[in-house]
């Protein structure tokens, strides 16, 4: 199988049963976001413990490229700390906006997206939910150091 259809593969399954769908109750923090641009809109909760995302959930409306996206993140960042989850970010922001060389295998799954730098109307589709993982963060109280 050609690595495009494998990736292709991944988004339409991803799109068709996402994965963590839904909204935690409680949850720690919580975020909205929306990409006027394509009509996505998404909602983020996450439960947090100390430092680490211990689970997430998403819910919304968004096309393909989208809600694909928001479920490969996030499998990716649970149980992840801040620092792991920004550095993350960095790398998919690098395979979505100016790829260069071989991406960082730590990617993982998430190198399915790399066929969407073909298309920069479709970045923010794809990088919307991230963004709103980074202000659900944001909103969410910094843990407690006693060191
Ligand atoms: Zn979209």
């Amino acid at each position: 199988m050609e690595l495009k259809e494998l990736y292709r593969d991944v988004i339409l399954d991803h799109n068709r049963s996402p994965r963590n769908f839904g909204r935690l109750h409680p949850a720690d923090a919580q975020a909205a976001g929306h990409n006027p641009l394509c009509g996505d809109k998404l909602n983020l909760t996450l439960r947090l413990q100390g430092d680490q995302v211990i689970d997430l959930r998403f819910d919304g409306q968004g096309c393909a490229i989208s809600t694909a996206s928001a479920s490969l993140m996030t499998e990716a960042v649970k149980g992840r700390s801040r620092d792991e989850i920004a550095r993350l970010f960095e790398q998919v922001h690098t395979l979505l906006t100016a790829p260069t060389g071989e991406p960082s295998p730590q990617l993982g799954k998430l190198l399915a997206l790399a066929g969407v730098a073909e298309f920069p109307a479709r970045v923010k589709c794809a990088s919307l939910c991230w963004h709103t993982l980074n202000a659900a963060l944001q909103r969410a109280p910094a843990p407690v150091s006693t060191e």
